[in-house]
């Protein structure tokens, strides 16, 4: 016993140790989509701003794309539990978890929950070749059209997908659009703008900046009401607007690290995401791209982790109903 009692005292004072030098190497924050799009831009901003609260410490942008953001959450919740690898994901998280009924690890289990991050809204868009203007005109022109028209999609499970499958359930079209599937919407992007795919549903994070620069066609947002606060986003009416009933879609990321990462270093983790989340620069530069940076509960790990619980529930009920799995 006395021999127990002293091993367990050093192990306790080696994890202090390494939780008061923590960061002691460059953090790894993986990010499961292509560089450049959505999510990647939450990342990188946040790091931006969080290193700042965790010593300048050097925040590296792994880009592990692929299977709707599967592949790099597996490649977290396998990572030592050390702190220096965590990953920013969004309503995949969730999602994920009743589309794949063979996923390599636990949602809910095999994660710390670090706090959330955001809530993105999201926008129809439509490539510059596209007759339509409005998101009426554009209606018409896919219930006549569907069928011949690609519709692209960060993989499945990803914001974009979920987003594309629930608008075309709503608008009720006689031939659903084909899919195709990128590593991340920024890819995506370039294709839309090129006019080699037709129609995406991406967030705002990605493109109010095209938008602006009329590279693509925007038609509407996904959330209840308009967003009248902002200053480009403001002219387009809602889904829910045009009469797709009670449609709204907001998506949201949040940051986690592998489990059993010590509980002292979660707590770093989670301080200097709630600065981050109290920083002005991240909060101007998070509206400016339409996105709402979480100020409630939900920012703690407890209350990312009900939140995250309940939308597993939530949409796992849509995914069944819907009876579409990706394995
Ligand atoms: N978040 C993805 C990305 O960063 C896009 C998506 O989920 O639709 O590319």
């Amino acid at each position: 016993m006395q021999k127990l009692t002293t091993f367990v005292l050093a192990a306790t004072a080696a994890f202090a140790v390494s939780a008061q030098d923590f960061p002691s190497k460059p953090i790894t924050v993986v990010v499961p989509f292509a560089a450049g799009g959505p999510t990647d831009t939450v990342a990188r901003q946040l790091a931006e701003s969080m290193r700042k609260h965790l010593g300048n410490a050097t925040i590296v942008i792994d880009n592990a794309a692929g299977a709707g953001g599967t592949i790099g959450a597996t490649k977290v919740a396998r990572a030592a539990p050390d702190g220096h690898t965590v990953l920013v994901w969004h309503i995949g998280m969730a999602a994920t978890a009743g589309l794949y009924r063979k996923l390599q690890y636990k949602p809910l289990e095999d994660f710390e929950y670090l706090g959330m991050i955001n809530d993105v809204p999201m926008t129809l868009l439509g490539s510059p070749k596209l007759p339509a203007n409005t998101y009426r005109d554009f209606e018409n022109y896919i219930r006549a059209n569907g069928g011949k028209l690609n519709l692209a999609h960060a993989g499945l499970g990803s914001a974009s997908h979920i987003c594309g499958l629930m608008w075309q359930y709503a608008v009720k079209l006689d031939k659903s659009m084909a899919t195709i599937a990128y590593r991340g919407t920024a890819p995506a992007m370039n294709d839309l703008i090129a006019g080699t795919v037709d129609v995406m549903c991406d967030q705002t994070t990605n493109t109010t900046s095209q938008i602006e620069a009329g590279r693509v066609k925007a038609f509407a947002v996904t959330t209840a009401k308009p967003l009248s606060d902002h200053k480009l986003l403001k002219d387009y009416p809602s889904l829910q607007e045009m009469g797709l009933k009670n449609f709204n879609l907001t998506i949201w990321h949040g940051m986690y690290a592998p489990k059993g990462t010590p509980a002292a270093i979660t707590q770093k983790l989670n301080d200097a995401l709630q600065a981050a989340l109290k920083d002005p620069e991240f909060i101007k530069k998070q509206q400016a791209l339409g996105a709402i940076v979480v100020k409630d509960n939900r920012a703690t790990p407890a209350g990312h982790k009900a939140f995250v619980a309940n939308q597993i529930a939530q949409l796992k009920t849509v995914i069944d109903a819907a009876g579409q799995y990706a394995d």
